[in-house]
């Protein structure tokens, strides 16, 4: 992408930094294109959780939203991590509180409680297991079980059963990101598909069962990006925050590639941008800081869920 000059030369002067403090910068898909570029690798949340693990750098500076920054501080302990904005936060994972874990342990404490990694990381702590998007329903068919509770997107739990056949309860029973229920909804979909006839949609599992019915495709952002060339050819239009459209389009220049909803943006995950990571870069702060023993169970639940999931 051709950035104006003031851009670029943030740009240069992020890089400058980043080779100064020896460090890496962890983008998640929906950062801004000229996070993306600085950044030395872009994913989903599962892909920089495992980059986590074998980052060779002193100071990681993580941009996206808070309970990912704290993901990476948790599998990387003695590292410096950094994130430019903690009041970048997941409406999603705040719909899920300390109360609606302790009732569901009490209720059925014989039931796997899965957190979907949008959920804040205390809580983590309290759960069997940890997914993300692309793991979650692979995790639920390898436990071998009837039910399972899946916490606290509704959608993901509802596509999860449907794959699985497993019953997965969703807790809270209301729990969704506003972006893929609101903005990723049936509505938008036949809206797109409206103005472009015969394109085929890909879809996040956090948009609603009804939108979803209408996609070719539905997976992580990173099974998005891998299914658009198995597709067809045509308009491939994606059913996700628009963020993921321009890694996309990188990857696939060849290709019509299109956001289903360009309105779809969270603004969580863009208050992380250049002058912010410079900042923390100079500054080596905000530093995601929490309490070494929940930092320790997370790991553990988050290598535990790993193994389980297999490579
Ligand atoms: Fe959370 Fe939704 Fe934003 Fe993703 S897009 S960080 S789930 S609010």
């Amino acid at each position: 992408m051709s950035y104006p000059n003031y851009v670029r030369k943030l740009m240069e002067e992020v890089l400058k930094l980043k080779e100064r403090r020896k460090a890496v910068i962890l983008a998640h898909n929906y950062q801004l294109p000229e996070v993306q570029d600085v950044a030395d690798f872009v994913g989903d949340s599962l892909e920089l959780a495992r980059k986590a693990l074998t980052v060779d750098a002193d100071v990681i500076v993580f941009a996206g939203v808070s309970f990912m920054a704290e993901m990476v501080a948790a599998l990387n302990p003695d590292k410096v991590v950094l994130h430019p904005d903690p009041r970048a936060r997941c409406l999603l994972a705040d719909m899920l509180t300390p109360e609606h874990v302790r009732r569901v342990r009490e209720e059925s404490p014989n039931t796997p409680l899965i957190l979907y990694v949008n959920s804040p990381t205390e809580l983590k702590a309290l759960a069997d297991y940890v997914v993300t998007s692309s793991s979650a329903a692979k995790l639920v068919s390898k436990l071998g079980v009837d039910e399972v509770i899946l916490a606290p997107d509704k959608n993901l739990a509802d596509y999860v059963a449907q794959v699985t056949g497993v019953k997965v309860k969703a807790l809270p029973k209301y729990g969704h990101c506003p972006i893929h229920e609101n903005l990723i909804s049936r509505y938008y979909v036949e809206k797109a598909l409206s103005k472009y006839p015969g394109a085929k949609v890909i879809i996040h599992p956090e948009a609603p069962r009804d939108a979803r019915e209408l996609a070719v495709r539905v997976g992580s952002t990173s099974q998005m990006l891998k299914a658009i060339p198995e597709v067809g050819g045509g308009t491939i239009l994606l059913g996700t925050e628009e963020g993921l459209t321009y890694r996309a389009r990188k990857l696939y220049p060849n290709l019509d590639i299109k956001p289903l909803n360009p309105i779809a943006v969270c603004t969580d995950m863009k208050k992380i941008h250049l002058l912010n990571i410079k900042e923390s870069l100079e500054k080596l702060r905000p530093r995601v800081e929490l309490s070494r023993d929940v930092l320790k169970r997370v790991k553990e639940v988050i290598e535990e869920s790993l193994r389980v999931i297999g490579k």
